[in-house]
């Protein structure tokens, strides 16, 4: 059996092109598009191409994207100030802050950002109130890789409701949010992580497999019951030869970008899973894709519902 592939290119450039009208007849009805701040502290490398990335998903869905950036020596105060200034502003109506921060802010000062962003432009939903909501079931904006997932099951029909879910991972941002939308959606969910004994053995239960780890190649094909569909979250930079020559045969077209470049963009699923597997997602193009295109379904969502508690406001 070869795993069908769970194409996220595919699906993140269909649903931008149905997020393009919304967002005209947000323009039409508001006077303004809808608006995104991206606030960029310092220079991680990383960090210039997630935020190049969307800043152009967002222009190019017609949104008006502000990148806001300060320097690698700005304080958590100066990062706050900026942070206070978008929530003010009438025209952005969501705020996104690039992690991570430079180390020197402090091990806090993360939490202390998303905390200050305000609830109803959180579209990146790593805010208290946005995680709060989700938990209670009554989600508003949704973490942007988790939800992503979602609709990719959902319009690839792949049932959630009764099935077994593990997820491998419990961040803030991936593991966490992902277990409680497939909870809410009635999976029967488990939550692996470092700590968990017979890693194989727990994730062989599962129909919906998430890897969400940033570990190369982690998940091998003994971890995989026939036919379950598995989701590759993991975005991992391998550089060394004896990695990439463990993930594919030398003779492999990704080994030989890997031997042209240098290094390889690749996921915490071996590609062996493909031989096992019921519906794989690929790395790179498989849940990359949809984050950003979620981000922009967030920031619309945002919009529309800043406009309307406006015009509530307004008539009241
Ligand atoms: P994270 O905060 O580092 O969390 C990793 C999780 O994996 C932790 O819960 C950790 O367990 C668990 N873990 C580590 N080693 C393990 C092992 N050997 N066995 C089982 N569990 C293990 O990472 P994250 O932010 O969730 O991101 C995970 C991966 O997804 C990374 O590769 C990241 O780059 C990628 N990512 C991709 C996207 C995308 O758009 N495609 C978005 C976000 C993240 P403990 O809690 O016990 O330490």
């Amino acid at each position: 059996m070869t795993a069908r592939v769970l194409d996220g290119q595919a699906l993140a450039a269909r649903m931008q092109e149905e997020i393009k009208p919304q967002v005209n007849a947000f323009a039409a009805e508001y006077g303004r598009p809808p608006g995104l701040g991206i606030v960029l502290v310092g220079n991680n490398p990383a960090s210039e191409v997630y935020v190049r990335h969307k800043v152009k998903a967002g222009t190019d869905v017609g949104f008006r994207v502000d990148l806001e950036r300060l320097p690698e020596t700005a304080t958590l105060a100066d990062t706050l100030a900026l942070v206070e200034r978008l929530n003010a502003s009438a025209v952005h109506d969501g705020i996104l802050v690039q992690s991570p921060l430079p180390a020197a802010m402090g091990p806090n000062a993360q939490q202390r950002v998303f905390d200050t962003i305000a609830a109803d432009k959180d579209v990146d939903g790593f805010g208290a109130e946005s995680v709060g909501l989700l938990v209670q079931n009554r989600p508003k904006l949704v973490a942007c890789t988790p939800a992503g997932i979602i609709e990719m099951l959902e319009r690839e029909g792949i049932a959630i409701r009764g099935r077994h879910a593990v997820v491998i991972g419990r961040s803030d941002i991936v593991g966490k949010p992902m277990a409680l939308l497939l909870l809410h959606r009635d999976a029967t969910v488990t939550i692996a992580h470092s700590r968990t004994p017979d890693l194989a053995a727990m994730t062989r239960e599962a129909d919906i497999l998430v890897a969400a780890v940033g570990k190369a190649g982690l998940v091998r094909r003994s971890f995989v019951k026939p036919g379950a569909t598995v989701i590759d979250v993991g975005m991992n930079r391998v550089t060394d030869e004896a990695t990439a020559a463990d993930l594919y045969p030398r003779d492999h077209p990704r080994f030989a970008l890997f031997a042209s470049k240098g290094s390889l963009l690749v996921g915490d699923v071996h590609p062996e899973v493909a031989g096992v597997a019921g519906a794989l997602t690929p790395v790179p193009g498989g849940v990359g894709p949809l984050t950003i295109t979620m981000l922009m379904k967030n920031t619309l969502s945002a919009a529309r519902q800043r406009a309307q508690a406006q015009h509530v406001g307004a008539r009241t």
